[in-house]
């Protein structure tokens, strides 16, 4: 084990999404180390997001009105003075997203140009070239990122688990790209590791949203919130692939209906709002159409332009043979994004000293049980750009603030790591183990979940778990699994993107967020899985 120069992290930041990197940017002058999985603008969601970013910046729109259709989305749940918050903070964002170069799309007379996303009530998602914002929000901020001198970059780096000592968060143990283990010391830690997606077999996340930063941050002692509430797209494009590529709810803003194979318009007979009802019923809609054998398709066929306005999804569809102004595009529901997360106050703080939590891995509450469409782009900007005022902030007062001074000339930084976790030979995931952990995950703790399902996903993953020959990434795979299965579990109703069989209504007594440490998830697994199979 090596350990970096203190130089390279005063402050570090896990993951290289659009929270990492704002984030960064955000620090700047101030010395920071970006660590990521893959190279920097890969394995990131942030790269692949087609809609945009949700912002009332058009004439007409308020932030009290984006508040409002937040809060009607997250389903009982969403923490309103955050989720006001964070709307409101949304034109400055953008305006910060245009400085770092973003070219978002303008109407004629030079003013950002606005679609609508289902469950909006006004047209308020800023985009670029039709459906590539992610890509170019992405390639904007990678090229400022790599022009500034003070962001340290670690690209192939994958944090196994966090550092601590009684205190507090004192940085990361790393897997570097050869597989050696580096400790790196930081006086801030900000989780950005993004969502869980890959945790199932059908998922529209890049494989390296793969609930790790959920799982070390819960290892280490973290309060979580609200991890059963995983928000399922209800229209991946079902071709085989995986991740499976993404049909973007803009499609529907611009008029594609939803149909079975039969032709018929199944949504009318679900909901009011038909195809722009929120994901949660689309996406249940569009199962039980799949479970029926009936099949689901979107039709876009009377959209005009099409090729031109959704250039990515046309890309995915003609690559399958599929031609979207001639043919009905196949879709299915996919695991797309985790409302749940390390549980972070207004300014990004975790319930743990010297780490905070921005992105898709935080639980901020400005969600609630439900996601609105665009929100989560928006909410990594806000937080993020929080956070580094915050460290910024606590940097000018170090010894009244949350952080710690390294020691110059200190080597050895205590490891709270499993002995079996701290000893473990490098090598690749089983693959065999991850699908059928993710298999698991489909079948049990997805659109449709109830108790029977959910005990038996909880014997499996704890079996996992316990497994002394699994790697640290299946094992915080499975910890990520166990949080929101054992979650799942608890939560005796349904809500938002959360659907119980066997208790298919909302309940009021239970209308609020619920938060977790892990021993409360083992607890759970423990009183339902037999205790020869939680020790096997
Ligand atoms: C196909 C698709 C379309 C979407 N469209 C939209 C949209 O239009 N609008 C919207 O608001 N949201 C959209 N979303 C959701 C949104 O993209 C994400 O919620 C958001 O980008 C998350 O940003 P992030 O920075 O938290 O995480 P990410 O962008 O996923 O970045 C996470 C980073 O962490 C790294 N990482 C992960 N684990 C580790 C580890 N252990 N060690 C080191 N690094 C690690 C990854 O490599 C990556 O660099 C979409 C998501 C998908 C998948």
């Amino acid at each position: 084990m090596s350990i970096l120069s203190r130089n390279h992290s005063d402050t570090l930041i896990i993951g290289g999404g659009l929270a990492g990197l704002f984030c960064a940017l955000k620090l700047a002058p101030q010395p920071v180390t970006i660590i990521t999985a893959a190279p920097l603008g890969d394995g990131a969601s942030s790269a692949w997001a087609q809609g945009g970013i949700a912002a009332a910046v058009a004439e007409g729109d308020t932030p009290e009105a984006h508040a409002r259709d937040t809060i009607a989305a997250g389903a009982g749940l969403v923490d309103e003075a955050v989720a006001l918050g964070m709307v409101r903070e949304a034109p400055q964002r953008i305006r910060d997203l245009l400085a770092y170069g973003v070219p978002f799309d303008k109407d004629l007379e030079g003013r950002l140009a606005v679609d609508l996303e289902a469950a909006h009530s006004a047209r308020r998602i800023v985009h670029v070239s039709g459906d590539q914002a992610g890509r170019a929000i992405m390639a904007a901020l990678v090229a400022a990122v790599r022009n500034t001198p003070s962001i340290h970059i670690l690209e192939g780096h994958v944090a196994e688990d966090l550092i601590s000592d009684s205190a507090r968060v004192t940085g990361a143990q790393v897997r570097g790209p050869n597989g050696t283990r580096i400790a790196i010391p930081a006086r801030a830690v900000v989780l950005a590791t993004g969502g869980i997606g890959h945790l199932y077999a059908v998922t529209t996340n890049p494989d390296e949203a793969r609930g790790q930063g959920l799982a070390i941050a819960a290892r280490a002692g973290a309060l979580i919130a609200d991890p059963e509430f995983v928000q399922f797209h209800p229209t991946a494009i079902d071709i085989g692939r995986d991740p499976a590529p993404l049909a973007t709810e803009a499609i529907r803003g611009e008029g594609a209906t939803l149909v079975n194979r039969a032709g018929e318009r199944f949504m009318l007979r679900i909901h009011a709002d038909a195809e722009l009802a929120p994901r949660d019923i689309v996406a249940r809609g569009v199962f039980a159409e799949i479970a029926a054998g009936r099949d689901a398709f979107l039709d876009a066929k009377a959209i005009p332009d099409f090729a031109q306005r959704f250039p990515g999804v046309t890309a995915s569809c003609r690559g399958a043979g599929i031609d979207p102004q001639r043919d009905l595009i196949p879709v299915a529901p996919a695991a797309h994004y985790h409302m749940g997360g390390v549980a972070t106050d207004a300014r990004g703080r975790t319930s743990l000293e010297g780490l905070w939590a921005a992105g898709e891995v935080a639980c901020t509450g400005a969600h609630g049980a439900n996601r609105l469409a665009s929100n989560s782009l928006l909410e990594a900007v806000v937080f993020a750009g929080r956070i580094a005022e915050d460290i910024a902030g606590l940097a000018a007062q170090p010894r009244r603030g949350g952080i710690v001074h390294v020691p110059e000339g200190r080597e050895v930084f205590p490891l709270h790591v499993p002995r079996a976790v701290k000893d473990a030979p490098v090598r690749p995931l089983d693959p065999r183990q991850e699908d059928a952990l993710r298999d698991l995950m489909s079948a049990h703790v997805g659109v449709i979940r109830d108790a029977d399902g959910l005990k038996h996903a909880l014997a499996e993953i704890t079996r996992i778990e316990h497994d002394n020959a699994c790697t640290p990434q299946m094992r915080n795979m499975a910890t990520a699994a166990l949080l929101v299965t054992a979650a799942a579990l608890r939560r005796t109703e349904s809500r938002g993107g959360h659907f119980r069989a066997d208790f298919p209504n909302s309940d009021p007594a239970q209308a609020k967020r619920r938060f977790m440490k892990l021993a409360e998830a083992h607890a759970i697994a423990a009183s339902v899985v037999p205790a020869k199979r939680a020790v096997a």
